[in-house]
């Protein structure tokens, strides 16, 4: 399957910023964003803001995404917040195992797991997020680490149920630092993961998964990153703040 019969996912990821008032503004502001039937939009915003969030895309074709799920249905673990709770208020994705979630939060592969399948079942399309920190680039050993977590993330899933994951391939040293893999990096990392997929499960299947680029993506750079032939959109964390930006990116995907 080539790159234009895969579905385009530009997935904003908010992190811990901005109010009810201030989400209802940004998405306001998305609107008029150029759209087409081979591209998803997605605001993935704190969990407070997730009502505000729904009510404000009706009529829009953007969706609305959380940033964490748990993998348990309901019971003592405060804090958290179930899938079930995330699809009662619309919420249709979940951002899983971001490497803020590895780094600060203790998330390991089998959590990421955990919360994929938990995600899946209820119904929410998982970001299943991967990548390397920059030890592990200069070690030579980026392949093996993305393989394995490909592999412990998806473990267990059915291929039907892997069709329903979009990975998002985020080298962690570009994440927030303003340092961007090259294209070409981006290319072959997507490229080589989707080869861990076909390999669990088949050709057919890995070219049909959304392989998203995250790192430092921005107004600048993302048309180049976006026409690599494995990259299907983006995961954007700073740039998806600032309307003008996030809708640059937009554009470049919808090929306006
Ligand atoms: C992210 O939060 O997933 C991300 C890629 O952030 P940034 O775009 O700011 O690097």
């Amino acid at each position: 399957m080539k790159k234009s019969s895969r579905k385009v996912v530009i997935a904003g990821n908010w992190k811990m910023n901005k109010t009810r008032a201030e989400a209802a503004t940004l998405i306001g502001q998305l609107a008029n964003a150029p759209q087409n039937a081979d591209v998803d939009v997605v605001v993935c915003v704190p969990f407070t803001a997730l009502e505000t969030a729904v009510n404000a895309v009706k009529g829009t074709a953007v969706k609305v995404g959380a940033q964490n799920v748990h993998f348990e249905k309901s019971g003592a673990f405060t804090g958290e917040v179930s899938a079930d709770m995330l699809v009662e208020l619309g919420v249709e994705y979940a951002v899983i195992g971001h490497s803020e979630r590895r780094q600060y939060f203790g998330e390991t592969d089998a959590t990421v797991n955990n919360r994929t399948r938990a995600a899946l079942v209820a119904g929410l399309i998982p970001i299943l997020c991967i990548g390397e920190l920059l030890e592990e680039r200069e070690a030579g050993i980026t392949e093996e680490v993305l393989s394995r977590q490909t592999k412990l993330g998806l473990a267990g899933f059915t291929a039907d149920e892997v069709k329903r994951i979009i990975i998002a391939y985020e080298p962690v040293w570009a994440i927030g630092t303003g340092k961007t893999a090259t294209a070409e990096q981006a290319g072959e990392a997507c490229g080589f993961v989707r080869g861990v997929i076909a390999k669990l499960y088949g050709e057919a299947v890995a070219d049909g998964v959304t392989i998203q680029y995250g790192g430092s993506m921005n107004a600048k750079n993302g048309a180049e990153l976006l026409a690599q032939e494995d990259v299907d959109g983006g995961l954007i964390g700073g740039a998806s703040l600032v309307a003008e930006d996030f809708k640059t990116i937009i554009k470049a995907a919808v090929g306006v």
